[in-house]
């Protein structure tokens, strides 16, 4: 049977939620999202015929601010998988000192299926129907299957329905409609600023080896940016397979190869690795940015890396996280290690409401800040409370998200 990722999220609700002594009534409150709306949407396609697609929007918990982030298009979106990514949503701006709550929604649709006119015409219609919007209630961002081209799309269909500008309305836009410089480097960078800072604890400088599972928009960035610093990136891999070079990878020539030849696979001068052995690969640090449940209670007991950044969402599964604790080695948890993106995102809403737009320096500088900052605080946290950095980084989270939902009265 498939995992129940709202299921997932609710299990470490309630774990962090006993560790750190949250109160029931905000367990109860937290347990479930504020609002759902679960909404059809009728499109005339190309050949006259007429689809209904059903489209779903959670605002998960606003307690600590308008909720926002990601609409996802994928013919395999269900309602609890849009309840768990709102409530990660929550938890993450949490944790990353964002003043925002967690949303999160999607259409069930395949969008490669449809023509560019029928892709359009579908985003605007999720704009145009979905209740509630806008810069200080619901501020939609990209995800699987959308880009900055949807997000164009949403913040158009919002103007002309509002009859005035409102850049801030929609996240993860193009610099030319309003964006921000740096979202697309946003995750990726931050996963290399939030390790370089854990480094310091464990003694490792530049020149230590960095194992990167994924290839795509966060493990390139990521890889990029430590080859840039003086690792060594020793391997790295993609769907198919995994290259190595004991010596270090050259990234741009990778990237290069990877953008004519679609795939890591063949890259000169390297050797060949599975997805399953590039996890068993002696290094210092592995870095996986590809899907959840990679390292498990197969295969935990045969990493040797001293550090684990979880650039993806859920590599680590709770059973192999147990074996790596028993090991020695740390886990730095998705929430924090992955938030840059969502920290660049507020940035977005930021400029937007203020037409006070940033250069690229200023953008990662300040994400460096912020993050460095959540990094240290969950440290500090999980050395009080003698616990794993990722129950710390849950339980700061809670913990705001505690004394919001109480100020305001709700309990
Ligand atoms: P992407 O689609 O750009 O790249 C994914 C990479 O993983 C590709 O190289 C792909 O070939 C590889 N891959 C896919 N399936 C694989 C498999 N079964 N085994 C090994 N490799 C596989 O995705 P991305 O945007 O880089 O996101 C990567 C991860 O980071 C995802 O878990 C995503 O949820 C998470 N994440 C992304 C962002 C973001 O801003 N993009 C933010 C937070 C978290």
């Amino acid at each position: 049977m498939k995992d129940n990722p709202f299921e997932t999220a609710l299990t470490t609700l309630h774990e962090a939620g006993a560790l750190a002594g949250i109160d029931p009534d905000v367990i109860r409150i937290l347990s479930r999202p504020k609002r759902i709306f679960d909404f059809m949407i009728p499109l005339k396609m190309d050949d006259g015929r007429l689809e209904i697609f059903t489209a779903y929007r959670v605002h998960y918990n606003d307690a600590l601010g308008q909720v926002k982030n990601g609409t996802r298009f994928a013919p395999d979106l269900d309602l609890d998988t849009v309840k768990a990514l709102g409530f990660w949503m929550t938890i993450k701006h949490a944790v990353g000192g964002i003043p925002a709550g967690g949303g999160k929604g999607g259409i069930i649709v395949d969008p490669a299926k449809l023509s560019d006119n029928e892709l359009e015409k579908l985003t605007r219609a999720f704009i145009r129907k979905l209740p509630l919007k806008g810069a200080w209630v619901d501020i939609p961002g990209a995800d699987i299957g959308t880009s900055g081209r949807t997000q164009a799309w949403m913040l158009d269909e919002y103007e002309e329905i509002m009859g005035f500008h409102s850049p801030a309305a929609i996240n993860d836009k193009p610099v030319a409609t309003g964006g921000t410089y740096g979202s697309a480097e946003a995750t990726g960078t931050g996963v290399f600023f939030v390790t370089e800072e854990a480094l310091k604890s464990y003694n490792l400088k530049p020149g230590a080896k960095v194992v990167i599972q994924g290839f795509g928009n966060v493990g390139a960035v990521a890889a990029r940016c430590f080859k840039n610093a003086g690792f060594k990136v020793i391997a790295i891999s993609d769907i198919k397979s995994g290259v190595h070079n004991p010596a270090g990878l050259d990234i741009e020539a990778l990237s290069k190869h990877v953008a004519a030849t679609g795939f890591v696979e063949g890259f000169a001068g390297s050797g060949v690795l599975t997805n399953k052995s590039i996890l068993e690969l002696e290094c210092d640090i592995l870095v996986p940015a590809a899907i959840q449940s990679v390292i498990n209670a197969d295969n935990a007991a045969e990493v040797k890396a001293r550090l684990i950044v979880e650039a993806a969402n859920g590599p680590v599964t709770p059973e192999a996280e147990k074996i790596l604790s028993a090991n020695n080695i740390t886990v730095i948890p998705d929430v924090l290690a992955n938030c840059g993106g969502a920290i660049v995102c507020s940035f977005e809403r930021i400029q937007g409401l203020t037409d006070d737009y940033w250069d690229y320096e200023t953008v990662l500088k300040r994400l460096q800040e912020r993050i460095i900052r959540s990094y240290n605080e969950t440290v500090s946290t999980a050395k009080d409370k003698r616990t794993s950095l990722r129950y710390a980084a849950w339980i700061n989270a809670l913990n705001k998200l505690s004394a919001a939902i109480k100020a305001r009265g709700w309990i």
